[in-house]
């Protein structure tokens, strides 16, 4: 195999590792999705680009079908050589904590590579389809139509909205702003937009030019609750911290990484969900929320008209109306979060019923242990593998552009070469120097000998 135009050699030896990387996931963790794209580009000099790779783990369409409805995308740079991006999928589990649920690197951000990620995680998780999906990513969430269908949610990334409002329109409307995106009758939206009209045509007009559908409780298909009480992106953002030293190297280590640092987080949650006292019935976020609007429900009057609809007078001396039977509050908390709000508890209290049998199932300590309850193994590549020069011929299937490309079966002669696997040393990381030297190309040209 000769290499054209690389950066680095130690770089271009990270392509020719991804395609083994791959196998050996298959390997030792059977029932991983996995999608590689390769395109032979000049088919009279037999060469091919890599262009795009996803990865999750089966464990993780296990954790989704147990977490909450909601999925975060994002994307960022890998900052090595070869300027690839890394598109990450993650979901909120039972005790509203971000899971990333699947990954990929592709050649950049753009609607047919999201569309590419997205297809594939569809095929991995196809639970998605009831899902919202938030991002500050517009060609992601373009492409979530295409992919996804009609039926789901798309969401903006709420606080990155605000910042990008607020950047062409100062902080003065930042209140306005929120009590917009908050609106959740058609009633509250016009007498907050009026304000805004008045004060600031053109902001108005900003935000009047969104997809309402997309940022305005009172418009979300679905309801407010649909949004999960997510406001941010943010999960992906903590996964970015996490890959800062991976993105400096090249493709297969930050897909090592992610790997490892996914299943380190699952253990670490599986144990806190294991340690939680006996008798507690629900997840430390929602059991939090539960004591404080349950000592804030002893402060209100309650006025019930039947065992489902009261009156509630807060000690501000504002009434709300409570539905137990549909699970509501004029205030809105109670269908928003699937936790009754305190004027819910207050009535729930007054008719002496229990508090648990209004609180939704999907915080219960026992489906929180069920997201963890399995993890996927560590994972090394095969000594061969790890130390150059690796020789080894790679087969590129030819395939007509772009066609997403199966991974083929490891073919007999490698398999042949691989050895038992060892305890894992990145050389990569001693040879920094080595791998920030070069010059930066947008892709691998790699040609095969005949
Ligand atoms: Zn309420």
């Amino acid at each position: 195999m000769k290499l054209l135009n690389a950066a680095s050699d130690e770089q271009a030896r990270q392509f020719e590792l991804l395609q083994a990387y791959l196998r050996t996931l298959q390997q030792q963790s059977p029932f991983v999705k996995t999608a590689l794209l390769v395109t032979q580009h000049r088919l009279e000099e037999n060469t091919a680009f890599f262009r795009r790779v996803f990865v999750c783990p089966a464990e993780l369409q296990l954790s989704f079908i147990q977490a909450r409805k909601f999925i975060a995308l994002d994307g960022t740079f890998l900052k090595a050589h070869f300027q690839q991006t890394l598109l990450l999928a993650a979901c909120v589990d039972t005790n509203n904590h971000y899971l990333l649920v699947a990954w990929g690197v592709v050649e950049s951000e753009n609607t047919e590579s999201w569309k590419w990620f997205l297809d594939n995680l569809k095929n991995a998780i196809p639970q998605i389809l009831d899902a919202s999906i938030s991002s500050d990513r517009d060609k992601g969430l373009l492409a979530a139509e295409d992919i996804l269908g009609n039926n789901i949610v798309r969401l903006f990334c709420l606080e990155h909205l605000r910042r990008n409002f607020v950047n062409s329109f100062t902080k003065e409307y930042d209140g306005l702003f929120w009590r917009i995106a908050h609106s959740t009758t058609l009633d509250d939206y016009e007498a907050a937009i009026t304000v805004l009209r008045l004060e600031k045509p053109s902001a108005a007009a900003y935000l009047e030019a969104l997809d309402q559908r997309m940022w305005i409780a009172a418009f979300i298909p679905g309801g407010p609750s649909r949004r999960y009480g997510q406001k941010t992106s943010n999960p992906v953002e903590v996964m970015n911290q996490v890959l800062r030293n991976a993105r400096e190297l090249s493709i297969a280590d930050p897909l090592m990484e992610i790997w490892h640092t996914t299943m380190e987080m699952r253990f670490q949650r599986a144990n806190q969900a294991n340690s939680v006292i006996i008798g507690q019935t629900f997840t430390p976020f929602c059991h939090r929320i539960l004591l404080q609007e349950r000592e804030n429900a002893l402060r209100n009057i309650v006025r019930m008209a039947d065992n489902y609809h009261g009156l509630v007078q807060s000690p501000a001396q504002i009434s709300y109306v409570v539905d137990l039977e549909r699970h509501t509050c004029t205030c809105h908390r109670f269908q928003d979060t699937n936790i009754p709000c305190q004027h819910g508890i207050a009535c729930i209290l007054t008719l002496r019923h229990r508090i648990d049998s209004y609180v939704s199932h999907e915080f219960l300590v026992t489906t929180w242990k069920r997201t963890y309850s399995h993890n996927f193994p560590p994972i090394i590549l095969p000594e061969a593998l790890r130390h150059p020069p690796f020789h080894a011929p790679i087969p590129l299937q030819p395939t007509p552009e772009p066609q997403p490309n199966v991974l083929p079966p490891l073919p007999l002669q490698l398999a042949n070469l691989l050895p038992e696997a060892q305890p894992y040393h990145n050389p990569l990381i001693s040879k920094n120097n080595t791998l920030r030297s070069g010059h930066s190309v947008r892709l691998m040209h790699l040609t095969l000998e005949r």
